[in-house]
């Protein structure tokens, strides 16, 4: 339920709405409009509220909102959500591009890769440390000598950071190295890590789960949202379908969809949604194409020596063709993709 207050009402009758909100165990969610304050409600909604609500003095209309997504929902910001990473923003007019490697494997991979992607024009620099590996047998990750090579990459390059935190644990660690948390596909709906990824108020790059629908998405962005943070970027990375000549299948209708559904940025994962380097730069042109703003890239300075998704690893040349081609389309659906990478701020 959303409590839209008359334009003049004054301080007074907006916290008694607040009041009258929390007294029923409910949360309010304030949003200051330029002619407006709304208060969203969110929790348990008993039968009637919305009539106790709209007789108190101040209150112009009591909106229901059917569905279940509230905070993520465009009903409740109208407005495009812009998260920020120390410039580079996802969701504004810009198109960003984040790239590297699946994994961070030693220094000298990751240095040359970081370097190899700013040349070619990315935004941001991603790199797991932590890795979900289908086999326990297979290459799981540095850990955190991964965040420290992470740090180091954006210390020298200026760009900022993207990792995956796989359990609640190491979301204050990975915080404390990257500037956006990933989760994974496996862990969408893994609840105490979206909790944790919430409480952290870091940056969010919530990943769509191998089989999950749009609305289970949603909902797991909901959960993020409702512990207070709203910097969450929403990443397309193909679904579980029945072909195999790739390794998921890209959903493209999703990004219209989340984009009509919802105020949170959405990205591409054409790496993962394909599993082929020969498929990565169509999908990626799709993508823009379709509305999304931005994409998160696997490159590899050496694609043939990864110890993870090798397949799909382009080489930076393949990424700089990727990003000159991703420049048209942006172009052509007048959408900015900045070609410098802004100043760090700290
Ligand atoms: C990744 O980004 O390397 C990754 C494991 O992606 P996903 O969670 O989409 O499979
Ligand atoms: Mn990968």
């Amino acid at each position: 339920m959303l409590v839209v207050m008359h334009k003049d009402a004054t301080l007074d009758q907006i916290n008694q709405v607040i009041a009258g909100v929390e007294t029923r165990g409910l949360h309010p969610h304030l949003l200051h409009g330029e002619a407006q304050t709304i208060v969203g409600v969110v929790g348990q909604e008993t039968g009637g509220l919305e009539a106790q609500f709209a007789d108190l003095p101040g209150v112009a209309e009591v909106v229901p909102i059917s569905h279940a997504d509230k905070l993520t929902s465009r009903d409740f910001f109208k407005q495009d959500t812009v998260v920020s990473l120390n410039g580079v923003r996802f969701g504004g007019p810009d198109i960003a591009i984040i790239a590297g490697p699946c994994s961070v494997e030693n220094r000298s991979q990751l240095l040359e890769t970081a370097h190899a992607v700013k040349e070619a024009g990315a935004h941001a620099l991603r790199g797991g440390a932590y890795k979900p590996r289908t086999s326990p047998y297979a290459f799981q990750g540095l850990g955190e000598a991964g965040l420290e090579l992470l740090a180091e990459a954006r210390e020298v390059t200026g760009l900022p950071v993207v990792t995956e935190a796989m359990t609640p644990e190491q979301v204050p660690l990975v915080r404390r190295y990257a500037d956006m948390i990933q989760i994974g596909s496996r862990n969408m709906q893994n609840y105490g890590l979206l909790h944790a990824a919430g409480e952290s108020q870091h940056p969010v790059l919530l990943k769509r789960g191998l089989m999950a629908t749009i609305d289970e998405m949603l909902m797991a962005a909901e959960y993020i949202l409702s512990h207070g943070n709203r910097r969450v970027v929403l990443c397309e990375r193909g679904v579980r379908g029945f072909e195999p000549a790739t390794r998921n299948t890209t959903d493209i209708n999703a990004i219209p969809v989340l984009k009509s559904r919802t105020h949170l940025p959405v990205i591409l994962d054409p790496s993962h949604s394909t599993g082929k380097a020969e498929y990565v730069a169509a999908i990626a042109r799709a993508a823009i194409a379709a509305g999304a703003d931005g994409l998160i890239v696997e490159v590899h300075a050496h694609p043939e020596l990864a110890l993870s998704d090798r397949e799909q690893a382009l080489t930076p040349e393949a990424f700089a063709a990727l990003v000159a081609q991703v420049r048209a389309i942006a172009a052509a659906v007048e959408r900015p993709l900045p070609a410098i990478v802004p100043p760090r701020s700290v």
